[in-house]
Protein backbone atom coordinates (compact mmCIF):
# COMPACT_ATOMS: atom_id res chain seq x y z
CA UNK A 1 0.00 0.00 0.00
CA UNK A 2 1.39 3.12 -1.11
CA UNK A 3 1.23 6.11 1.23
CA UNK A 4 2.34 9.67 2.29
CA UNK A 5 2.30 10.51 5.47
CA UNK A 6 0.94 13.44 6.17
CA UNK A 7 3.70 14.84 7.98
CA UNK A 8 6.20 14.46 5.35
CA UNK A 9 5.38 17.22 3.04
CA UNK A 10 7.04 17.24 0.04
CA UNK A 11 8.40 20.90 0.79
CA UNK A 12 10.77 19.07 3.51
CA UNK A 13 14.70 19.10 2.49
CA UNK A 14 16.10 15.71 2.56
CA UNK A 15 19.32 16.42 2.41
CA UNK A 16 21.90 15.99 5.13
CA UNK A 17 21.64 18.91 8.05
CA UNK A 18 24.49 19.85 9.88
CA UNK A 19 23.62 17.79 12.44
CA UNK A 20 23.00 14.62 10.84
CA UNK A 21 26.41 15.67 9.13
CA UNK A 22 28.49 15.13 12.83
CA UNK A 23 26.12 12.52 13.80
CA UNK A 24 27.01 10.35 10.68
CA UNK A 25 31.06 11.45 10.91
CA UNK A 26 30.62 10.18 14.34
CA UNK A 27 28.93 6.83 13.49
CA UNK A 28 31.33 6.06 10.18
CA UNK A 29 34.41 6.31 12.84
CA UNK A 30 32.34 3.82 15.82
CA UNK A 31 31.85 1.94 12.84
CA UNK A 32 35.56 1.95 11.84
CA UNK A 33 36.21 0.42 14.93
CA UNK A 34 34.76 -2.27 14.85
CA UNK A 35 34.68 -4.36 11.41
CA UNK A 36 33.24 -7.15 11.63
CA UNK A 37 34.16 -9.68 8.45
CA UNK A 38 31.64 -11.54 6.29
CA UNK A 39 28.69 -13.39 7.47
CA UNK A 40 29.63 -12.38 10.83
CA UNK A 41 27.76 -8.60 10.60
CA UNK A 42 25.09 -9.38 13.73
CA UNK A 43 26.83 -6.13 15.79
CA UNK A 44 27.24 -4.12 12.92
CA UNK A 45 23.33 -4.87 12.03
CA UNK A 46 22.20 -3.93 14.82
CA UNK A 47 24.13 -0.59 15.05
CA UNK A 48 22.51 -0.01 11.20
CA UNK A 49 18.85 -0.62 13.07
CA UNK A 50 19.82 1.27 16.34
CA UNK A 51 21.14 4.23 14.39
CA UNK A 52 18.27 4.60 12.14
CA UNK A 53 15.43 3.81 14.96
CA UNK A 54 14.46 6.99 14.47
CA UNK A 55 14.57 7.33 10.31
CA UNK A 56 10.80 6.44 9.92
CA UNK A 57 11.23 3.66 7.65
CA UNK A 58 7.51 1.62 6.71
CA UNK A 59 8.70 -1.43 7.06
CA UNK A 60 11.88 -2.62 8.26
CA UNK A 61 13.36 -6.07 7.09
CA UNK A 62 15.91 -7.95 9.50
CA UNK A 63 17.98 -10.94 9.08
CA UNK A 64 18.18 -10.51 5.52
CA UNK A 65 19.92 -12.96 3.86
CA UNK A 66 22.05 -13.48 7.03
CA UNK A 67 22.71 -10.35 8.69
CA UNK A 68 20.98 -7.86 5.98
CA UNK A 69 18.66 -4.92 6.75
CA UNK A 70 16.47 -3.08 4.72
CA UNK A 71 14.20 -0.31 4.85
CA UNK A 72 11.41 0.70 2.78
CA UNK A 73 10.09 3.95 2.24
CA UNK A 74 6.55 4.00 0.40
CA UNK A 75 6.30 6.96 -2.31
CA UNK A 76 3.11 9.11 -2.52
CA UNK A 77 2.10 7.41 -5.65
CA UNK A 78 2.65 4.06 -7.21
CA UNK A 79 6.05 3.81 -9.51
CA UNK A 80 8.85 1.89 -9.22
CA UNK A 81 10.76 0.54 -6.43
CA UNK A 82 14.79 1.82 -6.53
CA UNK A 83 17.12 0.47 -4.48
CA UNK A 84 20.07 1.28 -3.26
CA UNK A 85 22.87 -0.68 -1.20
CA UNK A 86 25.69 -0.26 1.16
CA UNK A 87 27.58 -3.23 2.42
CA UNK A 88 28.07 -4.69 5.95
CA UNK A 89 31.45 -6.30 6.69
CA UNK A 90 35.00 -5.59 6.60
CA UNK A 91 37.98 -6.80 5.62
CA UNK A 92 40.67 -9.86 7.15
CA UNK A 93 43.30 -7.11 7.15
CA UNK A 94 45.15 -5.33 9.92
CA UNK A 95 44.72 -1.99 9.88
CA UNK A 96 48.03 -0.30 10.39
CA UNK A 97 46.90 3.56 11.02
CA UNK A 98 47.63 6.35 13.71
CA UNK A 99 44.01 7.56 12.94
CA UNK A 100 42.41 7.64 16.38
CA UNK A 101 39.19 6.03 15.01
CA UNK A 102 41.54 3.09 13.04
CA UNK A 103 40.02 -0.77 14.09
CA UNK A 104 39.91 -2.34 17.50
CA UNK A 105 39.64 -5.27 15.95
CA UNK A 106 43.20 -6.94 15.18
CA UNK A 107 43.35 -8.93 12.09
CA UNK A 108 40.16 -6.82 10.47
CA UNK A 109 40.03 -3.79 9.12
CA UNK A 110 37.21 -1.28 7.29
CA UNK A 111 39.49 -0.91 4.68
CA UNK A 112 37.24 -1.10 1.67
CA UNK A 113 35.54 1.83 2.94
CA UNK A 114 32.37 0.01 3.32
CA UNK A 115 31.84 1.81 6.74
CA UNK A 116 31.63 5.10 4.63
CA UNK A 117 29.30 3.41 2.45
CA UNK A 118 27.04 2.59 5.23
CA UNK A 119 27.10 6.26 6.52
CA UNK A 120 26.27 7.70 3.61
CA UNK A 121 23.02 4.97 2.84
CA UNK A 122 21.89 6.08 6.53
CA UNK A 123 22.20 9.79 5.72
CA UNK A 124 19.29 8.74 2.30
CA UNK A 125 17.42 7.15 5.16
CA UNK A 126 17.59 9.82 7.43
CA UNK A 127 16.49 12.55 3.97
CA UNK A 128 13.47 9.69 3.17
CA UNK A 129 12.62 9.54 6.57
CA UNK A 130 11.64 13.45 6.43
CA UNK A 131 10.39 13.75 2.75
CA UNK A 132 9.10 10.27 1.16
CA UNK A 133 9.81 9.79 -2.60
CA UNK A 134 7.33 11.46 -4.72
CA UNK A 135 6.01 7.93 -6.53
CA UNK A 136 7.54 4.47 -6.21
CA UNK A 137 9.37 3.33 -3.36
CA UNK A 138 12.32 3.62 -2.20
CA UNK A 139 14.65 0.44 -0.71
CA UNK A 140 17.90 0.67 1.32
CA UNK A 141 19.71 -2.43 1.65
CA UNK A 142 22.57 -3.11 4.00
CA UNK A 143 23.77 -5.99 2.09
CA UNK A 144 26.20 -8.39 4.38
CA UNK A 145 28.68 -10.28 3.56
CA UNK A 146 29.58 -8.93 0.01
CA UNK A 147 33.36 -9.16 0.24
CA UNK A 148 32.96 -13.23 -0.06
CA UNK A 149 30.67 -12.89 -2.57
CA UNK A 150 27.95 -15.07 -0.58
CA UNK A 151 25.83 -12.32 0.95
CA UNK A 152 23.96 -11.20 -2.32
CA UNK A 153 22.97 -14.35 -3.55
CA UNK A 154 21.54 -14.84 0.02
CA UNK A 155 19.51 -11.98 0.41
CA UNK A 156 18.24 -12.70 -2.98
CA UNK A 157 17.24 -16.54 -2.43
CA UNK A 158 15.56 -14.79 0.38
CA UNK A 159 11.97 -14.99 -0.11
CA UNK A 160 11.06 -11.86 2.08
CA UNK A 161 13.27 -10.18 -0.64
CA UNK A 162 11.19 -11.79 -3.33
CA UNK A 163 8.42 -9.42 -1.52
CA UNK A 164 10.11 -6.05 -2.87
CA UNK A 165 11.97 -7.18 -5.29
CA UNK A 166 12.87 -3.62 -6.72
CA UNK A 167 13.00 -2.52 -10.57
CA UNK A 168 16.49 -0.93 -10.46
CA UNK A 169 19.16 -1.45 -8.31
CA UNK A 170 22.01 0.98 -7.41
CA UNK A 171 25.67 0.74 -5.89
CA UNK A 172 28.41 2.86 -5.60
CA UNK A 173 32.19 2.85 -4.09
CA UNK A 174 34.12 5.07 -2.58
CA UNK A 175 37.26 5.68 -4.69
CA UNK A 176 40.30 7.19 -3.15
CA UNK A 177 42.25 10.30 -5.26
CA UNK A 178 38.60 11.51 -6.93
CA UNK A 179 38.93 15.20 -5.28
CA UNK A 180 36.22 16.06 -2.74
CA UNK A 181 32.76 16.47 -3.39
CA UNK A 182 32.93 14.80 -6.57
CA UNK A 183 31.50 12.12 -8.07
CA UNK A 184 32.18 9.73 -10.96
CA UNK A 185 29.64 8.08 -13.34
CA UNK A 186 30.55 5.46 -16.50
CA UNK A 187 28.11 3.42 -19.29
CA UNK A 188 28.57 0.15 -18.14
CA UNK A 189 30.67 -1.92 -15.81
CA UNK A 190 32.59 0.16 -13.60
CA UNK A 191 34.21 -1.63 -11.37
CA UNK A 192 35.82 -4.90 -11.91
CA UNK A 193 34.75 -8.82 -11.30
CA UNK A 194 37.18 -10.90 -9.38
CA UNK A 195 37.31 -14.78 -8.51
CA UNK A 196 39.26 -17.01 -6.63
CA UNK A 197 41.17 -19.56 -7.22
CA UNK A 198 42.88 -21.60 -5.01
CA UNK A 199 45.52 -24.44 -6.56
CA UNK A 200 46.25 -27.31 -4.35
CA UNK A 201 49.80 -29.24 -5.26
CA UNK A 202 49.69 -33.20 -3.68
CA UNK A 203 52.73 -34.70 -4.49
CA UNK A 204 55.17 -36.66 -1.63
CA UNK A 205 57.50 -36.02 0.99
CA UNK A 206 60.41 -37.76 1.34
CA UNK A 207 63.13 -36.70 3.70
CA UNK A 208 65.43 -33.79 2.89
CA UNK A 209 68.62 -35.30 2.49
CA UNK A 210 67.08 -37.94 -0.02
CA UNK A 211 64.61 -35.62 -2.53
CA UNK A 212 64.96 -38.03 -5.16
CA UNK A 213 62.02 -40.60 -3.01
CA UNK A 214 59.32 -37.99 -3.13
CA UNK A 215 57.54 -35.95 -5.25
CA UNK A 216 58.26 -31.93 -4.97
CA UNK A 217 55.56 -29.21 -5.77
CA UNK A 218 58.56 -26.53 -5.89
CA UNK A 219 59.57 -26.87 -9.51
CA UNK A 220 55.83 -26.63 -10.65
CA UNK A 221 54.63 -23.86 -8.05
CA UNK A 222 57.67 -21.86 -9.25
CA UNK A 223 56.88 -22.06 -12.89
CA UNK A 224 53.00 -21.96 -12.68
CA UNK A 225 52.99 -18.34 -10.14
CA UNK A 226 54.84 -15.90 -12.41
CA UNK A 227 52.78 -17.64 -15.69
CA UNK A 228 49.47 -16.72 -14.12
CA UNK A 229 50.32 -13.97 -13.42
CA UNK A 230 51.55 -12.75 -16.68
CA UNK A 231 48.69 -13.63 -18.47
CA UNK A 232 46.76 -10.12 -18.13
CA UNK A 233 46.96 -7.38 -19.62
CA UNK A 234 47.08 -5.23 -16.41
CA UNK A 235 48.53 -2.45 -17.93
CA UNK A 236 45.68 -0.97 -19.98
CA UNK A 237 42.28 -0.32 -18.06
CA UNK A 238 39.97 -1.38 -21.05
CA UNK A 239 37.23 -3.40 -21.80
CA UNK A 240 40.38 -6.46 -22.30
CA UNK A 241 41.53 -5.23 -18.64
CA UNK A 242 42.61 -8.58 -16.77
CA UNK A 243 44.92 -9.22 -14.17
CA UNK A 244 46.12 -12.44 -12.02
CA UNK A 245 47.72 -11.55 -8.81
CA UNK A 246 49.30 -14.27 -6.44
CA UNK A 247 48.23 -13.57 -3.07
CA UNK A 248 48.83 -16.24 -0.69
CA UNK A 249 51.51 -18.78 -1.23
CA UNK A 250 52.75 -22.57 1.23
CA UNK A 251 55.05 -24.93 0.30
CA UNK A 252 55.97 -27.92 2.65
CA UNK A 253 56.96 -27.55 6.09
CA UNK A 254 58.36 -24.94 8.30
CA UNK A 255 61.49 -27.54 8.73
CA UNK A 256 64.80 -28.71 7.13
CA UNK A 257 64.45 -32.60 7.39
CA UNK A 258 61.68 -32.50 5.21
CA UNK A 259 61.20 -31.95 0.86
CA UNK A 260 57.72 -30.83 0.57
CA UNK A 261 54.93 -32.73 -0.92
CA UNK A 262 52.25 -30.17 -0.68
CA UNK A 263 51.67 -26.51 -1.66
CA UNK A 264 49.42 -24.44 -2.07
CA UNK A 265 48.63 -20.64 -3.42
CA UNK A 266 45.84 -18.73 -4.13
CA UNK A 267 45.02 -16.00 -6.44
CA UNK A 268 42.49 -13.18 -7.44
CA UNK A 269 41.42 -13.06 -10.80
CA UNK A 270 40.28 -9.83 -12.01
CA UNK A 271 38.39 -8.83 -15.49
CA UNK A 272 36.29 -6.11 -16.53
CA UNK A 273 34.48 -8.00 -19.04
CA UNK A 274 31.48 -10.04 -17.76
CA UNK A 275 32.12 -12.60 -21.20
CA UNK A 276 35.53 -12.30 -22.56
CA UNK A 277 35.27 -12.74 -26.66
CA UNK A 278 38.74 -14.49 -26.83
CA UNK A 279 40.96 -15.72 -24.03
CA UNK A 280 43.81 -12.97 -23.29
CA UNK A 281 46.78 -13.50 -25.25
CA UNK A 282 50.07 -15.14 -22.78
CA UNK A 283 52.76 -13.09 -22.37
CA UNK A 284 54.77 -15.95 -21.62
CA UNK A 285 55.02 -19.26 -21.87
CA UNK A 286 51.51 -21.25 -21.49
CA UNK A 287 51.15 -22.65 -17.90
CA UNK A 288 50.56 -25.91 -18.84
CA UNK A 289 53.69 -26.50 -21.22
CA UNK A 290 55.96 -24.74 -18.75
CA UNK A 291 55.17 -27.08 -15.95
CA UNK A 292 58.55 -29.30 -15.74
CA UNK A 293 58.28 -32.69 -17.66
CA UNK A 294 58.95 -34.90 -14.33
CA UNK A 295 55.21 -33.84 -13.55
CA UNK A 296 51.92 -34.34 -14.93
CA UNK A 297 49.13 -32.86 -13.43
CA UNK A 298 46.79 -36.04 -13.25
CA UNK A 299 43.60 -34.24 -11.55
CA UNK A 300 42.35 -31.07 -11.42
CA UNK A 301 38.82 -29.30 -10.64
CA UNK A 302 36.65 -26.88 -9.59
CA UNK A 303 34.06 -24.94 -9.49
CA UNK A 304 34.58 -22.14 -11.11
CA UNK A 305 38.06 -23.28 -13.44
CA UNK A 306 38.24 -25.77 -16.26
CA UNK A 307 38.29 -29.28 -15.73
CA UNK A 308 42.35 -29.17 -16.63
CA UNK A 309 43.77 -26.46 -14.26
CA UNK A 310 44.55 -23.50 -17.77
CA UNK A 311 45.34 -20.12 -16.31
CA UNK A 312 44.71 -18.86 -19.65
CA UNK A 313 40.55 -20.61 -19.64
CA UNK A 314 40.15 -19.05 -15.99
CA UNK A 315 41.08 -15.45 -17.29
CA UNK A 316 38.88 -16.11 -20.42
CA UNK A 317 36.11 -16.92 -18.51
CA UNK A 318 35.00 -14.16 -16.12
CA UNK A 319 32.72 -14.03 -13.49
CA UNK A 320 29.25 -11.95 -13.73
CA UNK A 321 29.95 -8.00 -13.29
CA UNK A 322 29.09 -6.35 -10.03
CA UNK A 323 28.53 -3.16 -11.77
CA UNK A 324 25.51 -2.66 -9.83
CA UNK A 325 22.85 -4.95 -9.05
CA UNK A 326 23.64 -7.17 -6.42
CA UNK A 327 22.54 -10.36 -8.71
CA UNK A 328 25.71 -9.76 -10.43
CA UNK A 329 27.57 -9.80 -7.40
CA UNK A 330 31.40 -11.50 -7.68
CA UNK A 331 31.30 -14.94 -6.44
CA UNK A 332 34.50 -16.76 -5.29
CA UNK A 333 35.83 -19.65 -5.54
CA UNK A 334 36.19 -21.67 -2.17
CA UNK A 335 36.61 -25.27 -4.07
CA UNK A 336 40.25 -26.08 -4.94
CA UNK A 337 41.54 -26.18 -7.68
CA UNK A 338 43.78 -29.54 -6.83
CA UNK A 339 47.06 -30.62 -9.13
CA UNK A 340 48.26 -33.88 -8.07
CA UNK A 341 51.68 -34.88 -8.76
CA UNK A 342 53.21 -37.59 -10.34
CA UNK A 343 56.89 -38.67 -10.92
ZN1 LIG B 1 34.12 -2.54 -1.25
Amino acid sequence: MVKQAANHPADVPMFPTVQDLADLTDWRRKLHRAPELSGEERRTAEEVRAFLANAAPDRVLCDLGGHGVAFLYDGAAPGPTLMFRAELDGLPIEEISTSEYRSDVPGKGHLCGHDGHMATLAALARGLGRRRPARGRALLLFQPAEENGAGAAAVIADPRFGEIAPDMAFAYHNMPGLPLGRAALAAGPVACASRGLRVVYTGKTAHASTPEFGVSPMAAVARLMPALSALGNAAKLDADFAMATVTHAELGERAFGVAPGRAEWRSTITTSSRIAKTPPKPSSASPRRSTPKAFSMTRACCRCAPPRISAASALSRPPRCFCSAPARTTRRCTTPTTIFLTS
